[in-house]
């Protein structure tokens, strides 16, 4: 089989996205910092469109939103479908979209930082744009990374993520009730997370039910 690798040519454009990278890195530092001054925990989540990152926001707001007082930022290309989603659960919501953008970045996060009101803030959400590939590259700042797949991408979103998942706390599969109709093994995907990250705890949901949720929430430690 014949495999394509980036050549040479390619790599002025690597020495510029390093640059940006580190930028991105610098500002996420900062974001963190200001969290911490505010005692704010944030929780980043990243996974695909579908996958049931909002779903599973809104069950963990409900969980908890006796005991925390949460916000959350909802990053989307242009809909605020998720923010008013999360909003109805509870919790204050700051909608950023990034137009043709597909994660969010240092800087985005930043300038949505500035328009809440911190000081009555205990915990954050930080719901990112539904892709599984380039947010893992642009930190926002966050404590912990949640990634959600779902049985419903098939056998091997855990597989073709590892750099995703090589900086994740948790790992969500979600849609555990239609693993059978789709033929996916939640043991197997179960042991590929291992393979990635061999300490990494694995929560099977149905974020429709709520099923797994209070198990999520006690692995995040909140
Ligand atoms: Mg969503
Ligand atoms: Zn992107």
């Amino acid at each position: 089989m014949r495999t394509i690798l980036p050549d040479e040519g390619e790599i002025l454009d690597i020495e510029l996205e390093e640059s940006l990278l580190e930028k991105n890195r610098e500002l996420a530092v900062q974001n963190q910092k200001l969290l911490d001054d505010h005692n704010i925990r944030a929780i980043d989540i990243l996974g695909a469109i579908g996958s049931g990152k909002t779903t599973l926001i809104q069950q963990m707001v409900l969980h908890l939103r006796e005991k925390y007082r949460i916000a959350a930022l909802a990053g989307d290309l242009t809909t605020t479908i998720d923010a008013d989603r999360i909003q109805e659960a509870g919790a204050e919501v700051v909608q950023i979209n990034t137009g043709k953008e597909c994660h969010l970045d240092g800087h985005l996060v930043a300038k949505a930082l500035k328009q809440m009101d911190l000081a009555s803030l205990d915990l954050m959400f930080i719901e990112n744009v539904g892709n599984l590939i380039c947010p893992g590259e642009f930190p926002v700042g966050a404590h912990q990374r949640m990634v959600v797949v779902s049985v419903t991408e098939g056998p091997y979103m855990v597989v073709k993520h590892p750099y995703i998942l090589a900086e994740a706390s948790v790992l969500a599969v979600n849609k555990k009730d239609l693993a059978q109709v789709m033929q996916v093994d939640l043991d197997q995907l179960k042991k590929d997370a291992g393979g990635i990250r061999p300490n990494m705890p694995v929560i099977f949901t149905n974020a429709r039910t709520g099923e797994g949720v209070p198990e999520l929430i006690q692995t995040l430690g909140l």
